[in-house]
């Protein structure tokens, strides 16, 4: 369960993110966790909305792209 802190300080990120990008889509953003997510590199959240560097997506989604790619083997690759 998500606690309404944690919810209101998503949705305030997720504001920010949106005006941000709103006023110049080549601009960069900001992670919740500080760092600046360039256009090429921002990975936004389906159900939350929420824009992630690399790292922080890769805890969000629940996986690291080397875990991912290791149980998404392409066949013939191993
Ligand atoms: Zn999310
Ligand atoms: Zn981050």
């Amino acid at each position: 369960m998500v606690s309404a802190e944690e919810w209101q300080s998503k949705l305030n990120t997720v504001y920010q993110q949106t005006k941000d990008i709103k006023r110049n889509p080549n601009k960069n953003t900001r992670c919740s966790c500080g760092h600046y997510i360039t256009p090429l590199n921002s990975y936004r959240c389906l159900y939350c909305s929420e824009i992630y560097c690399k790292e922080c997506a890769e805890i969000h989604f629940g996986k690291s792209v080397d875990e991912w790619r290791r149980d998404n083997p392409v066949q013939g690759d191993e």
